[in-house]
């Protein structure tokens, strides 16, 4: 019933024989009497022979082993591949003169026997026959647990027969693929298991059917994921529509498939699907029905995110991150008046150059390490405001970012409590950006961490209004001191009245709160006046000064005054 590789097995795929023997005329005999059905390697020594077996086991069906070699018994090669449990599963047929070797030879896990001097070919070749069929068949036996539900193959079942197919088939190019069922739990905790299981088989015999014929294999890898191994294709699309046929109408379910196509034969199968797996997720939100495809663009990124992730601990303590500065300025004043500072990380990589925190930030805050990249950052920006106090007397704020992950910790008050009392700065010097989604996300916790530092001095600034979804309503009732607008919205106000309208809307109500507002990303003149005239209290962007390093941003600061 399954579409697979043991199919062809069973209906005369060449085997290979490795036959193990010293005489030439005996090597000649069997030759001849083997190469018109099977694929026949010749080993005339004991050594030659484990060398042949170590390499070439797994294309292997069957070992003809002669008895008397001449550095070795027989004996002990059979006793030396049946102690390993890889190679115990290689049946061996014996030929000797020697009636008392049979017992000892079927003792030591010998299928059969064939008798020297040999008889008529026909009657070696049904032996070997028998034996291969005979031995197939127990060997699917021994690992058969096949999957109750579905009776596809299980997964080790499965993984033993792609990489015979891949040690027979090594020039034939194949394909991973993984498909699994769109929130299957969802399926079963509201239509009950045996629905869900019916949905399942259902899946199961659809993708048997698709692929029967194509020459692929599958399994149920576990409860709802699947897994096939097939010679390449590129009809993926009508693939997924075979095999979610039924399955969005009877069962309200998706199926969704990612392939990695033309696998690389170098890495290992599990990695393989791995990579399968990836391109599925991809696909995961999407509702296009398509198949996600590995492609090696999301390895590269997948690698290269690996790498930062490694790098990270030296980064830190080679003081790789640096904080750049970016101007801030009051628009209240006829001219603009420098205010104060967002500090803004750098990463110097030894080997990338400078990497986008556009990039890493993401990365660090879904691996938990921007809490200590973020604490890193607080500290050197505590550490220059109060250099710069020091040194030249200047009482610069400078705002710090802080990820939504800091924001989970309730020790945060305290950690930053105590970066500025080391660095002995007032609290109203160090201004805090919390980023507009993470109130939204988990409003309850973020407001009464907010709360708690807004009691202890600190200021806190919205960053990147306008890209989450809190409403103006929401604002009213949250503890902040700034609202910073994103400068996606600054750049969609200037482009259509509505927008213009909405960018009002949102200062008049900010006023009205008490709130004080910046704009962000603000690159020419006609934007500045614009914000300006609608009264809108600071600006930061390109416009007067991209972030700059700590010398720059001094050199920036005395050309400007301050
Ligand atoms: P953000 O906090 O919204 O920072 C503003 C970003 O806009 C900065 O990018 C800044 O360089 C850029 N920018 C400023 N003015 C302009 C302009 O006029 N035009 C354009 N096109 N861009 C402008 P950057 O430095 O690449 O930072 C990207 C994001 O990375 C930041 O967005 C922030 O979310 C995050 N980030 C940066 N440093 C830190 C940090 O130390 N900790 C944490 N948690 N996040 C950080
Ligand atoms: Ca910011
Ligand atoms: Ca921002």
């Amino acid at each position: 019933m399954e579409s697979g590789f043991s199919d062809s097995r069973l209906n005369g795929e060449r085997r290979k024989i490795l036959v193990i023997e010293d005489e030439m005329v005996n090597r000649l005999i069997l030759g001849n009497t083997l190469r018109g059905t099977y694929d026949v390697v010749f080993a005339e020594t004991g050594a030659q022979a484990l060398e042949i077996l170590n390499d070439q086991f797994r294309t292997l069906s069957l070992v003809l082993l002669d008895l008397n070699l001449p550095d070795m018994y027989g004996v002990d090669i059979l006793h030396r591949i049946k102690a390993d449990a890889v190679t115990a599963v290689l049946p061996f047929i014996v030929m000797t003169a020697d009636q008392d070797a049979e017992v000892q030879c079927l003792n030591l896990g010998a299928t059969d026997f064939i008798a020297k001097p040999y008889p008529k070919p026909e009657v070696i070749l049904a032996r070997i026959l028998r034996t291969i069929e005979l031995f197939e068949g127990r060997d699917i036996l021994r690992w058969t647990e096949r999957d109750q539900l579905t009776g596809l193959y299980n997964p080790e079942f499965f993984f033993r027969y792609a990489a015979q197919f891949d040690a027979r088939h090594p020039d034939i190019p194949t394909d991973a693929i993984l498909l699994d069922v769109n929130r299957f739990h969802m399926l079963n905790e509201r239509y009950g298991r045996a629905f869900g299981d019916e949905a399942l088989r259902r899946i199961a015999d659809n993708l048997r059917q698709a692929l029967q014929g194509a020459g692929g294999i599958v399994c149920r890898k576990s409860a709802d994921t699947f897994l096939a191994y097939c010679p390449h294709r590129s009809d993926y699309g009508d693939l997924l529509r075979l095999i979610g046929d039924g399955i969005d109408k009877d069962y309200h379910a998706r199926v969704r498939m990612g392939v990695y196509p033309n696998a690389d034969r170098a890495i290992d199968m599990e990695r393989r699907f791995a990579r399968a797996k990836q391109a599925a997720d991809r696909v995961k939100t999407s509702f296009s029905g398509a198949a996600g495809v590995y492609d090696a663009a999301l390895y590269d990124k997948e690698s290269f995110n690996e790498q930062l992730l490694e790098d990270f601990a030296a980064a830190i303590r080679g003081e790789q991150f640096t904080a750049y500065y970016q101007p801030k300025f009051d628009i209240h004043t006829e001219a603009p008046a420098l205010c104060s500072a967002e500090a803004l990380v750098r990463w110097n990589h030894p080997r990338l150059g400078m990497v986008s925190p556009g990039i890493f930030i993401p990365l660090f805050e879904e691996n938990g390490l921007i809490r200590e990249l973020d604490s890193y950052m607080w500290r050197k920006t505590a550490g220059q405001i109060r250099s710069w106090k020091d040194r030249f007397g200047w009482k610069i704020p400078v705002s710090v970012n802080v990820s939504r992950i800091d924001l989970s910790d309730p020790l945060l008050p305290q950690l930053l409590e105590k970066v500025v009392d080391e660095a002995g700065i007032a609290h109203e010097d160090f201004l805090l950006e919390i980023t507009e989604s993470a109130y939204t996300e988990d409003a309850e916790q973020i407001v009464s961490v907010a709360e708690t530092l807004r009691e202890s001095g600190f200021r806190i600034e919205m960053d990147d209004f306008g890209t989450g979804y809190s409403s103006l309503n929401m604002i009213t009732a949250l503890p902040i001191d700034t609202l910073k607008l994103d400068m996606q919205f600054v750049r969609t106000a200037f482009r259509d009245r509505n927008g213009m309208r909405l960018i009002e809307a949102v200062l008049s109500l900010a006023r009205s709160l008490g709130l004080t507002t910046v704009a962000e990303g603000v690159e020419t003149e006609e934007q500045l006046q614009a914000l300006k005239a609608l009264s809108c209290d600071i600006v930061q962007g390109y416009y007067f000064s991209k972030p700059l390093p700590a010398e720059e941003f001094e050199a920036f600061v005395r050309e400007k005054g301050i």
